[in-house]
């Protein structure tokens, strides 16, 4: 610490520290609330010092000196990820990338940021000539792009585009190792799996090359529907509908709406609905749809009006959650994905096994070129065993459960870690400083 200060105050610009107790517990957190098994697990954990660098010259002299005091390091974007993933186990700097918001370039197609710039700050410049992100969380107003390849999966344009972790939707990253000497190692092609979505845990990031999408303006939709599965079957239908550009279709179980304050005139209670983006020019078509499927348009927002009042995305994907725990904080929630399989009757079978203990949110997707629900369930929690049983049946079902209760990378979606990640990790992090106690295999192996 004492070192890192003299950097600090032996520099023109220096680099700034924050040593304020209440502002270093604040920037210990991020969004683990949700799960009542991770705040009791986390919920003592804090670092000794946040540290803001402003451009990767300063991450460089920190990790030289973190290294050097074999310091450990949690790397944090916005905080606003759901399993603690940035929540420092043992300590030591937290490295708030927030400042690096550099749009290095924009051009059709693709765009060259820092690491820590917002996803909808980033999306309004770029859709300055025409093109948008082609993914992001619902939490894209806050959360950052660094911080969203470190620890998120996908989100809203997911149904159109798949998820993070599908080639072709992160082109290139650049990341500072935690070497007494730290190196810059930039990663093309499959190369960027090495350090994506490994929490934090093999290199700071401090450069992306994402692709872009066409922009289109995206007009919002709430529709209701006589029963549940009719909803969720026309989710499944306009997201096999090619010739409709959408993206987002969001379908939520009653009494879920009930949550959504802001639409209580529009929505009437206990009514099981759907919420969606849809591009302006494929709305004739999309009535269509709707009026097949008995769906009554409850809602809707022009492109033009974005940006006027709440946006429908922030009400969806873990947002949904967010609301229900705004009225109550009891509850929680599950990440799931179902097997392809146009009858849902997985989906149909777990709606009325588990009735309104497990609330049914879905969000349809794209994996390997085909529309499948996933879902974030919202579950009126009991106990853990409890917990643990209903995602037990899930899986025994077929369903393919992202434990959203673990701050072990492991044990959440990924299941194990890609052996390229640990031999990377051997490479850019040889003493375990980077967001440790969240990589299994990485603390086994240290044990041994
Ligand atoms: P942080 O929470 O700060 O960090 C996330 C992880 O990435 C941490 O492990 C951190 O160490 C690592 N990291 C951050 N920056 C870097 C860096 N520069 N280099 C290396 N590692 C880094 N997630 C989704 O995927 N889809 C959703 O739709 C979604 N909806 C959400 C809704 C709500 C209400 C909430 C609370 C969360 C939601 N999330 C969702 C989780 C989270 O918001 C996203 O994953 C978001 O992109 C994380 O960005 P962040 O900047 O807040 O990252």
């Amino acid at each position: 610490l004492t070192e890192l200060q003299s950097i600090a105050s032996g520099q023109s610009e220096t680099i700034e520290i924050i040593r304020d107790p209440a502002q270093v517990a604040k920037l210990s957190k991020d969004y683990y609330s949700y799960s009542p098994l991770l705040v009791a697990a986390l919920a003592d954990k804090v670092g000794d010092v946040v540290v803001r660098p402003a451009n990767e010259a300063e991450v460089i002299q920190v990790a030289a000196v973190c290294t050097r005091h074999r310091i450990p390091v949690t790397v944090r974007g916005a905080g606003t990820g759901n399993y603690g993933q940035c929540i420092p186990l043992r300590g030591g700097v937290i490295l708030d990338m927030s400042k690096m918001q550099a749009v290095k370039w924009a051009k059709p197609g693709m765009a060259r940021v820092e690491a820590g710039v917002k996803m909808a700050a980033l999306d309004k410049q770029t859709r300055e000539i025409g093109w948008e992100i082609r993914m992001a969380p619902s939490t894209y107003r806050t959360a950052t792009i660094g911080g969203f390849i470190g620890g998120g999966s996908g989100g809203i344009g997911s149904i159109t585009y798949g998820l993070l972790a599908d080639r072709g939707n992160l082109l290139a990253l650049r990341v500072v190792t935690m070497e007494e000497e730290p190196q810059v190692i930039e990663l093309r092609g499959d190369d960027v799996y090495k350090v994506a979505h490994a929490w934090g845990t093999n290199g700071i990031i401090t450069e992306l090359e994402i692709p872009l999408a066409p922009a289109y303006p995206w007009a919002e939709f709430i529709v209701t529907f006589p029963d549940f599965m009719t909803a969720a079957r026309f989710g499944q239908a306009l997201g096999d509908a090619d010739g409709i550009v959408k993206k987002l279709i969001c379908i939520c179980a009653a009494p879920i709406s009930n949550y959504f304050a802001p639409f209580k005139d529009h929505i009437p209670a206990d009514s099981h609905c759907a919420l969606l983006m849809v591009a302006e020019p494929c709305l004739e078509p999309f009535g269509e749809l709707v009026k097949e499927f008995g769906g009554m348009i409850r809602y809707q927002k022009s492109a033009q009006e974005t940006g006027k009042g709440v946006a429908i995305g922030e009400f969806t994907w873990n947002h949904t959650t967010l609301h229900a725990r705004s009225i109550d904080p009891s509850l929680t929630y599950l990440q799931t994905l179902f097997p392809a399989d146009k009858e849902l009757k997985l989906v149909e079978h777990l709606y009325h096994h588990f009735g309104d203990e497990v609330m049914m949110h879905l969000e349809y997707i794209r994996v390997k070129g085909v529309v499948i629900p996933a879902a974030l369930q919202i579950v009126r929690y009991s106990t853990p065993e409890r917990l643990q049983e209903i995602i037990k049946y899930h899986e025994d079902n077929g369903a393919l459960i992202a434990n959203p209760h673990t701050y072990i990378i492991e044990e959440g979606g990924r299941k194990t870690i890609d052996p390229q990640q640990l031999e990377f990790k051997k490479r850019v992090d040889p003493y375990g400083l980077l967001n440790p106690g969240k990589m299994r295999t990485w603390e086994e192996l240290q044990a041994t």
